[in-house]
C-alpha cells in the first residue's frame, strides 16, 4: 500500500468510507509525519490527541453504520489565526502568548462537525502580516522546497499562511486552513506547489478568527489539488449570525459541480498585470495557462483593469488602518502578555505590553494605520484609498461584461530565499497580483502551473465574479488537468 501521507483529502475520505484503511491509521501516519518534521517549524502546537480522537470517532461511526461526515477521518492543520477552544492560539505573536481561547472559531467548528481532526496549530506571519512567514514571533517556517540548481539557501514558504503551505507541500497534512487578506492563501500556495482558494468575502465566517483587516480577511482551504479545495471549502463556508458580514446563502455543492470543460466560457487576460521586470518564466507560464484554457474550450479575450497600479498603495493604507483599530484590543488587560512591573500604572502597562508584545512589522502597520486615520491625514490617505478601492471594484465589474473569469500569474516570482527581502516595500510588491481581487472581495485561487529553471513551483491565479467559486474552481481544474504538475520537494528534514 502507498504511504498514507501521500494521500490527499478525497482519497482519505473515500478510503476511510470504503474501509480500505482506518481513520486511526491515517491519523497515526500524519501525526508521526508532523512529529518528524520539526526542522520545517510549520507547527506551533501539535495536537495528536485531537486528530486521533476525531479518527476514532470516524471509525466508530463507520462501525455503527452511521452516515460519515464529509471530512470523516481527514486530519488537517489549522492556521494559528483561528481560535481553537482549549488549544493555545497566538496568531504567531508574543502578545498572545499564553492565550488559550474559551471558544472555537466558526470555521474550525464546522470542520470538526464535518469529521475532520486537528493535527495542530500552524505557524504564520504574525497577525497574518507578511509574505514570507518571517514575521512570526516563533521563528520562520522553512519551505520544504530546495532549488535544484545548486543555490541551496533555505526558501520562504510564502506568507502569511506559510505553515499551512509548507505542511501541505511536505505531506505532513493533507489539507490546512489559510486566511487571505491580500494574498495569504494564494501566494504561499504558489510558492509551494499546492492549491488554495480565497472565497468571496463573506462566504466563510470571520467569527473567532483573529482580526487583521476586517473588510478584507477571508478564510479558505489550502490542499494538494482543486478537488480537495472544493471539498474542504464546502465544509468551511456558510452563514453565521455571529459575523455581521457573513453571507446568508446556501453553500453550493462545489465538488459535485466540478467541470473542467470551459466551452462557452470567456477568460479575460488583464493587460495591466504585465508588470515591469516580470521574469520571462512567469510570462511564459501565463502564456501556457492561456493555451490550456483555450484547449479546455474557453474563448480568451484581453481586458483592461486600469486602476490596477493603485491597488497596492490603497491596500497598504486600508489594511494597516483596519489593523491599527483591530489590534488596539491587545493592551495587557484581557489577552496573553502583560508587562506590569511593581509600581507601574495602567498607562505604563499598556505601553510596555505593546512595545514588547508586537513585532516590528506589526508595529509598522499600527503606526501607518494610526497615521492615515489621524484627523489631519484621514482625507488625504484613508478616504482617498477607499475611493481607489471603489474604482478597482468597478474595473472588475466592467471586466465581467466581457469575461467569466480572469487568468493571471499568482505572484511575480517563485519562492525567494529567507532573508532575501529585508526591505518592507520589496516584500509588499510580492502581493501585486493578489491584492486587487482582495480589495474587490472576489473569489480567487492559485493552482500550480509548472516549475522555474530552479525547479521551484509557479502558480497561476484564477479570479472570479462575486459568488462564482464554481467558475474559479472549474478553470483551475482545467489548468490542473493540463499542467500535469507532479513535482514535489525531496525530503531533507
Ligand atoms: N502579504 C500581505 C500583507 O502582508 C497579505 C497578508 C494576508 O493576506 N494576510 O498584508
Amino acid at each position: 500500500m502507498t504511504d498514507l501521507t501521500d494521500l490527499g483529502i478525497r482519497d482519505i475520505r473515500d478510503g476511510v468510507r470504503a474501509g480500505t484503511f482506518s481513520a486511526r491509521e491515517v491519523a497515526e501516519a500524519f501525526t508521526a509525519a508532523v512529529a518528524a518534521a520539526k526542522p520545517l517549524n510549520a507547527f506551533l502546537v501539535e495536537t495528536p490527541e485531537h486528530a486521533l480522537a476525531a479518527a476514532d470517532a470516524a471509525d466508530a461511526a463507520r462501525a455503527a453504520g452511521e452516515a460519515p461526515g464529509p471530512l470523516a477521518g481527514v486530519p488537517i492543520g489549522m492556521k494559528d489565526l483561528f481560535c481553537t477552544k482549549g488549544v493555545p492560539s497566538t496568531a504567531a505573536s508574543h502578545i498572545l502568548e499564553g492565550f488559550t481561547p474559551e471558544y472555537e472559531s466558526t470555521v474550525s467548528q464546522k470542520l470538526w462537525d464535518a469529521g475532520a481532526g486537528m493535527l495542530g496549530k500552524l505557524n504564520m506571519d504574525q497577525f497574518a502580516m507578511g509574505s514570507s512567514n518571517e514575521t512570526s514571533y516563533f521563528g520562520n517556517v522553512v519551505s520544504p522546497w530546495r532549488r535544484a540548481d545548486g543555490g541551496n539557501a533555505p526558501l520562504a514558504p510564502g506568507g502569511s499562511s506559510g505553515g499551512s503551505s509548507a505542511a501541505v507541500a511536505a505531506r505532513i497534512a493533507p489539507g490546512a486552513t489559510g486566511t487571505d487578506t491580500g494574498g495569504s492563501i494564494r501566494q504561499p500556495a504558489a510558492f509551494t506547489g499546492i492549491s488554495g482558494i480565497k472565497p468571496t468575502y463573506g462566504r466563510c465566517s470571520r467569527w473567532g478568527v483573529v482580526a487583521f483587516a476586517s473588510s478584507l480577511d477571508q478564510a479558505g482551504p489550502m490542499a494538494r489539488d482543486v478537488r480537495d479545495c472544493a471539498i474542504m471549502l464546502e465544509a468551511m463556508a456558510g452563514f453565521d449570525p455571529k459575523d455581521a458580514t457573513s453571507l446568508d446563502l446556501e453553500v453550493p455543492r462545489w465538488e459535485a459541480g466540478l467541470n473542467a470543460s470551459l466551452k462557452g466560457k470567456r477568460v479575460g487576460i488583464p493587460k495591466e498585470y504585465r508588470v515591469d521586470n516580470m521574469p520571462a518564466e512567469i510570462d511564459a507560464l501565463w502564456q501556457r495557462g492561456i493555451d490550456w484554457l483555450r484547449d479546455a474550450g474557453a474563448e480568451v479575450v484581453e481586458v483592461s483593469l486600469p486602476h490596477t497600479r493603485y491597488a497596492l498603495p490603497a491596500y497598504y493604507i486600508i489594511a494597516p488602518a483596519e489593523a491599527s483599530s483591530n489590534l488596539a484590543r491587545y493592551d495587557g488587560v484581557r489577552y496573553g502578555l502583560r508587562d506590569l512591573p511593581d509600581g507601574a500604572n495602567l498607562q505604563e502597562m499598556y505601553a510596555r505590553t505593546r512595545a514588547e508584545g508586537f513585532g516590528d512589522e506589526v508595529k509598522r502597520r499600527i503606526l501607518i494605520g494610526t497615521y492615515v486615520l489621524s484627523a489631519g491625514f484621514y482625507d488625504a490617505y484613508y478616504t482617498q484609498a477607499q475611493k481607489v478601492r471603489t474604482l478597482i471594484a468597478r474595473d472588475f465589474e466592467r471586466a465581467w461584461e466581457r469575461c467569466d473569469v480572469l487568468l493571471t500569474p499568482t505572484a511575480p516570482s517563485a519562492a525567494f530565499a529567507l532573508g532575501e527581502k529585508s526591505d518592507p516595500l520589496a516584500m509588499y510588491l510580492n502581493d501585486v497580483f493578489t491584492v486587487p481581487s482582495s480589495l474587490a472581495g472576489l473569489p480567487a485561487m492559485s493552482v500550480p502551473g509548472g516549475v522555474d529553471t530552479g525547479g521551484l513551483p509557479l502558480g497561476l491565479q484564477i479570479i472570479g465574479k462575486p459568488l462564482d467559486e464554481q467558475g474559479v474552481l472549474d478553470a483551475a481544474l482545467a489548468i490542473e488537468e493540463r499542467a500535469g504538475f507532479v513535482a514535489r520537494p525531496g525530503r531533507w528534514w
